[in-house]
């Protein structure tokens, strides 16, 4: 532990709150920049374009991301050494490129990278896939992935830094020994109140509201899934909230239709997702009409293979790790490349946006079920569960924790629920149900619905 997070443990609440936003100020200079409102600019003017001159960008784009990744990337440049990148014009061509994986890129990934770690800005990845890798962010191009997002929030009425927001994610802002029921710090450089994830127990959930109800968030970010836990404690207790937000805006978990239901239930406003990993992948964002769209400024989209629904990235915001025809380990689902969308928008549709390849369960003959369908399982005992988990150590069984709420749940919810789970798995899988006090998060804080420990 750094002399810092030592000092800041043991610090008065209102000085953690400073220190808090000393860092957010100090951060905001390398997120907002000129760059930054540059690309803002620039994004609202692409955003009228015709699709015919957004492809035509896109192409432009990539013809120089190629061959700036050739030069600089050492890694890059052996890899198309046989290949004349002359014949690239266009992202059909873009097949006559190798794919590139996980792997290679961990492996190699002093070779990839073409700006050293002391000018970078990092980002980290891999929790959930069980590689973890850091990849390199020219601070350029960090600036433009904040300026990416920031105008997805604002073509739905949020205005990043002169807005409030409430977001919920896996800082450690609250010292192991703290005593008093406060949960969160203010980071006033983006006038962000941030939630703790790690202490969001059914004992504290009562906190967090009021201080919800105090702070009046104008949107709410962060995880998807500590948002429904807040959620589902204010609808069971008939809580009345005291603000509206414009939109909530989840981030790096998949969301579920039901969690995306309650949000939108409780907190009366709208749910926007977006796409956007941490190793650096294009951007898919939900439009007004809650539509997701392909952001054709940011990068290209390919499918593995046909019929093979997982996509190959190439991203033109990794100039500092150089992402083309990555296979980032998502599958989406693409529209016709055509297709028209209600909110104006001339950008290509993506259907849909499938967990991370290791969000599934197997049924005993190896079949995979996804987490969007696991999640669907639990859907018929309407608020009686806090938090469900599923864990799976051997193919032909399955593991429930359950988290209820005791003057809810009906002793039968127990059987039902293994009903749902042979209907779904079949009757070779061994179903396990145990009621537990607390299911433990993960050391991100995040919560995850589906363990997968079977070597596939
Ligand atoms: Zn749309």
């Amino acid at each position: 532990m750094g002399i810092l997070e030592k000092i800041y443990d043991k610090s008065p609440i209102f000085v953690q709150n400073l220190m808090v936003s000393v860092s957010g100020f100090q951060r905001n200079k390398s997120r907002y920049g000129a760059v930054y409102y540059d690309y803002l600019a620039f994004l609202r003017r692409f955003d009228n374009l015709t699709m015919k001159e957004k492809i035509e960008y896109q192409q432009k784009e990539l013809i120089n991301f190629i061959k700036y990744a050739c030069d600089k990337s050492p890694f890059y440049s052996d890899l198309y050494k046989d290949i004349n990148l002359n014949q690239i014009q266009t992202v059909d061509d873009l097949k006559k490129l190798p794919i590139i994986d996980k792997e290679m890129l961990r492996s190699n990934i002093e070779r990839v990278n073409t700006i050293s770690r002391k000018v970078a800005v990092e980002g980290h990845t891999g929790g959930t896939t069980g590689k973890s890798l850091v990849v390199l962010f020219t601070p350029e191009d960090m600036m433009k992935r904040m300026a990416m997002l920031d105008h997805f929030k604002s073509r739905v009425g949020f205005k990043h830094l002169k807005m409030k927001r409430a977001t919920f994610n896996g800082k450690h802002i609250i010292p192991p020994k703290q005593i008093t029921k406060v949960f969160w710090r203010y980071n006033a450089a983006c006038k962000q109140m941030i939630y703790s994830s790690f202490h969001l127990t059914e004992q504290n959930m009562k906190y967090y509201v009021n201080s919800l109800n105090r702070f009046k968030p104008q949107a709410i970010d962060g995880f998807f899934m500590s948002m429904c836990d807040i959620a589902s404690f204010i609808e069971r207790h008939n809580i009345k909230l005291e603000f509206t937000p414009i939109a909530i805006f989840p981030t790096s978990e998949t969301l579920t239709q039901s969690g995306r239901e309650l949000l939108e239930r409780v907190f009366k406003c709208k749910v926007y997702d977006q796409y956007a990993s941490s190793e650096g992948a294009p951007f898919v964002t939900e439009c007004k009409d809650q539509v997701l769209h392909m952001e054709l400024a940011s990068g290209v989209f390919e499918h593995f293979e046909e019929g093979n629904d997982e996509v190959l990235v190439t991203s033109f915001t990794t100039h500092g790790t150089p992402l083309i025809r990555y296979r980032i380990g998502d599958a989406m689902k693409f529209d016709c490349f055509n297709a028209k969308c209600s909110c104006g928008l001339e950008k290509p549709i993506v259907k849909e946006i499938q967990g991370r390849k290791l969000d599934f369960l197997y049924t005993a003959d190896g079949a995979k079920v996804n987490g969007g369908n696991v999640a669907n399982l639990f859907k018929n005992m309407p608020n009686a569960l806090i938090r469900a988990q599923t864990v799976q150590e051997k193919m032909d069984e399955i593991r429930i924790y359950l988290e209820i709420d005791q003057d809810r749940y009906k002793k039968e919810y127990d059987e039902l629920l293994k009903d749902e789970f042979k209907h779904k798995f079949g009757e070779k899988t061994n179903v396990i149900i145990e009621h537990v006090d607390e299911i433990s998060r993960e050391k991100s804080g995040k919560f995850r619905m589906i363990i997968n420990c079977v070597e596939s």
